[in-house]
């Protein structure tokens, strides 16, 4: 059950000091409640000394053999005070109540202040973790999560967790240490009202069991069902341009409210069984209260003092509040482990794709691209087979082929998204498995069709191919890209705040802010996948010649959608079902009437004859 409080707790190491201090204030606060109403007993027994005089003259008499000399002292002082009470031993006498209380305060703040304070920074760390963690899985791990699943983990679970730790940090040091101050107040002081008192608590006990499972059952639901919300509701956002376009707003919304009453169901059912048991307990105590007073009222002889019982039962129910909030944290505890629960396992998911202990370094310089034999499937099922392709370095290699033919499965094998399960895409010579991925990747620069373009200024999203570059450096990408001008065109220029996925610029255009972005990361390596979607005349001349200004020197992989990319190519490379289908020049690929020709004849027309 607590395992992933031992988690949690390790997560607190930069946080020891004000943690261990936090729980010492719970400790003196936890005492704090007993003591006040030790305090508040004394003081009424002193005020009203025919009630209680005789109890604190025994009391006294039994710790007279422990301290002599301060007995002494306060036999005189309440000698004094029957007779002919001061005011300044009044004043003294009636503020200890609220001394004490403002002490209990002070103590009671500062635990929960530093606890709180150790909860929020903690559960802040452990959200950067994961963000940090997910960032570094495998993309196809990711992917599989889905996006909503994820950000609901990120967000709800670890928000769970936050709620019932900043709550729980609080009670869990304070509450036992109370209740187990009032216990040994209430068997010393009050043993033979306790030990009555005691027969009710099995019965309190039973209703806390019972609902303790209910509990457990419905909130280990309930986080998966807020996670099924919010992926509905991130579905629907990203998806709005759908949504509109086919008047998929009731579907969406339908779908939506029965995954809301799934959750409302659930929600109540765990509100059931934490509310229950509380007033359950309540009536158990007062029905043994009552049992205790009819007692009391029906006993021949003393009834016994009336302070000594308010106070008795004042620590009963300060006892029980303390209780209470023992049950509620068990209650919080159960929602914390369901949670962390789904939070712990993304952070244990391991990733496959590991650096090797001692990576080679990535050779510097221009670099050839090696597919040695490389085969992969994706859970079994083959996308590519047998694939023996070099790219020179400095050269450019052009993959054609119908859909699902394998070209964007090598570009990603090449960034290594995934390893291949036979052969091996080498670098220099190679194996991506002997490097470490961020110096692979550092030198690797990707234009992708579906250019992704951040929720900020123009300057920031070109700025993303290399962290840190100067403004100059900044502006001299956006110019080779041919990108400059429509900035400078803009009122905001180069800090224009492009839309999500970059709504306020034309796909041309979004194209060169990829293009610059690219140019900045001046890395040897590129992978195109250029866009299938048709631009103007203008918008694709401008692109091209941002393209060939980015491509000078590298060496390239490049999904090829356009003719003119196509005829520049080095060698042009026919993809068809995972497998190499021909290759060789634009001319050659023409001149044979294989799959090429049907390909550019379906895209293009008629070959001009050259
Ligand atoms: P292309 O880029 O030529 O259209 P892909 O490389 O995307 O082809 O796909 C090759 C094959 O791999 C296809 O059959 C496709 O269905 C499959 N595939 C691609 N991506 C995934 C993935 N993430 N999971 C499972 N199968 C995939």
């Amino acid at each position: 059950m607590f395992d992933f409080l031992s988690k949690l707790w390790r997560l607190t190491l930069p946080y020891r000091g004000r943690l261990i201090l936090g729980i010492l204030f719970g400790v003196i606060a936890g005492v704090m409640e007993a003591a006040l109403v030790i305090v508040i007993y004394v003081v009424f027994a002193a005020v009203f000394p025919t009630d209680g005089g005789a109890q604190v003259e025994a009391e006294l008499t039994r710790l007279q053999p422990y301290a002599p000399d301060l007995v002494a002292f306060f036999r005189a002082q309440l000698a004094g005070f029957a007779q002919t009470p001061s005011t300044a031993a009044v004043v003294l006498l009636v503020s200890l109540i609220p001394l004490t209380m403002l002490a209990r305060g002070v103590v009671g703040y500062l635990n929960a202040y530093l606890l709180n304070w150790v909860a929020v920074r903690t559960l802040g760390d452990l959200r950067a973790r994961l963000l940090d963690h997910l960032l570094h899985l495998p993309l196809r791990m990711v992917q599989k999560f889905g996006t909503g699943e994820l950000m609901s983990r990120l967000t709800s679970d670890v928000g769970a967790l936050h709620n019932a730790l900043a709550a729980s940090f609080v009670s869990l040091v304070k509450d036992p240490v109370a209740i187990v101050a009032f216990l040994v107040v209430l068997l010393v002081k009050f043993q033979s009202l306790t030990l009555t008192a005691l027969l009710v608590f099995p019965v309190c006990v039973v209703p806390v069991v019972i609902y303790a499972r209910k509990l457990r059952k419905a909130t280990e639901r309930l986080q998966s069902d807020a996670a099924e919300v919010s992926q509905t509701m991130h579905q629907a956002l990203s998806g709005v341009w759908l949504v509109k376009a086919y008047n998929l707003e009731s579907t969406v919304i339908g779908d939506f409210m029965r995954r809301i009453a799934g959750y409302n169901s659930r929600w109540m059912r765990a509100t059931r069984a934490s509310e229950i048991p509380g007033p359950l307990i309540e009536v158990a105590a007062t029905v043994g209260l009552a049992i205790m007073l009819g007692a009391v009222a029906l006993r021949s002889g003393s009834r016994g003092s009336a302070t000594e019982f308010m106070a008795f039962v004042m620590a009963i129910i300060l006892s029980y509040q303390r209780v209470r909030s023992l049950i509620k944290l068990q209650n919080l505890l159960i929602q914390a482990r369901a949670a962390s629960r789904r939070v712990f396992e993304l952070l244990e998911t391991p990733s496959d794709l590991t650096d090797p202990p001692a990576p080679k370094p990535v050779p510097a310089g221009h670099i050839d691209v090696h597919f040695d034999r490389v085969s992969f499937s994706y859970d079994g099922k083959p996308a590519v087979e047998g694939i023996d392709l070099l790219i020179p370095a400095g050269k450019m290699v052009a993959l054609v082929g119908p859909s699902g033919a394998g070209k964007s499965t090598l570009a990603s094998l090449l960034l290594r998204f995934h390893d291949p399960q036979q052969g091996a895409v080498r670098l220099g010579g190679i194996d991506l498995r002997e490097l470490a991925q961020k110096p692979l990747r550092d030198r690797m620069a990707v234009v992708s069709q579906d250019v992704v373009i951040f929720h900020d200024t123009i300057r920031y999203n070109i700025a993303l191919g290399r962290p840190g570059a100067t403004e100059a450096e900044i502006i001299a990408a956006a110019q080779h890209a041919h990108a400059h001008e429509f900035i400078t065109a803009k009122p905001e220029g180069y800090d224009t705040v492009v839309g999500e996925r970059g709504a306020a610029l034309s796909g041309g255009q979004r194209q060169r802010i990829a293009i610059a972005r690219a140019l900045l990361r001046n890395a040897p390596i590129l992978i195109l996948d250029e866009a299938t979607s048709a631009l103007d005349t203008e918008s694709e001349r401008a692109v091209q010649a941002a393209l060939d200004t980015l491509m000078v020197g590298r060496t390239t992989l490049c999904i090829a959608h356009r003719l003119s990319t196509i005829q520049r190519a080095d060698l042009i490379v026919v993809l068809e079902h995972g497998r190499i289908a021909d290759r060789g020049t634009h001319e050659e690929l023409i001149s044979r009437k294989g799959l090429y020709r049907r390909l550019f004849e379906l895209q293009f027309g008629e070959p001009s004859p050259s």
